[in-house]
């Protein structure tokens, strides 16, 4: 499937799940890497609504092919693609990412253990794995975003996305299909974290 299809057709799943509300969350997926070509949602798209003429080329710091302008977190994709050679980059803004970002900001991340949905991450083969998801504080410079994201990165090398505080997932994979894969997975893991809390008042 081309790559634009692709992506309009994760922002229609995505949505029907609620995690791309209004204009929100943002898709890419590399083209070509010497130089970097990153196909990548225009700024101001409805996810659940894309067309092709909504995923723009972004090469060299600026739009190539296409009208418009790339989504205002580029950045934080070129970041991510940079530092774990990923082949798609996915952003999402559900509930439970948001509720739990400021939950555990204090703590600088969140870890995940013991669920049998944690083998469907790249790599991970028991449910023994512990993910440790980091919360980065959100900020509208993205310059500053990124050169934060950077360090975050290096930090933990095993992560399999993170998340900004207030603010959403970011998750990534070698092509478009295991992004999105990564997304529903993690998805599922915030969703059970977050109610296993609040059901842990029930058994009191
Ligand atoms: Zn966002």
């Amino acid at each position: 499937m081309p790559i634009d299809a692709e992506l309009i057709r994760i922002g229609r799943r995505f949505d029907a799940r609620g995690w791309v509300l209004g204009t929100s969350g943002n898709f890419s997926a590399v083209l070509g890497r010497d130089p970097l070509r990153l196909a990548i949602t225009r700024s101001g798209t409805h996810k659940g609504e894309l067309t092709p003429a909504d995923i723009l080329e972004y090469s060299g710091g600026r739009v190539v092919r296409g009208e418009g302008s790339a989504s205002a977190e580029t950045a934080l994709h070129v970041e991510i693609v940079a530092a774990r050679g990923a082949g798609s980059v996915l952003h999402t803004h559900s509930i439970w990412s948001t509720l739990l970002s400021h939950r555990y900001a204090e703590d600088g991340g969140l870890a995940i253990h013991g669920y049998e949905m944690l083998k469907g991450l790249s790599g991970v083969t028991t449910h023994e794995h512990r993910e440790w998801l980091p919360i980065l504080e959100n900020d509208q410079d993205m310059t500053r975003l990124a050169g934060v994201l950077q360090q975050v990165l290096a930090e933990h090398p095993s992560c399999h996305g993170f998340l900004l505080r207030r603010h959403g997932l970011y998750t990534w994979g070698a092509t478009p299909a295991e992004a999105a894969r990564h997304v529903e997975i993690l998805e599922f893991l915030l969703e059970s974290v977050a109610r296993s809390k609040e059901s842990a008042s029930w058994r009191s």
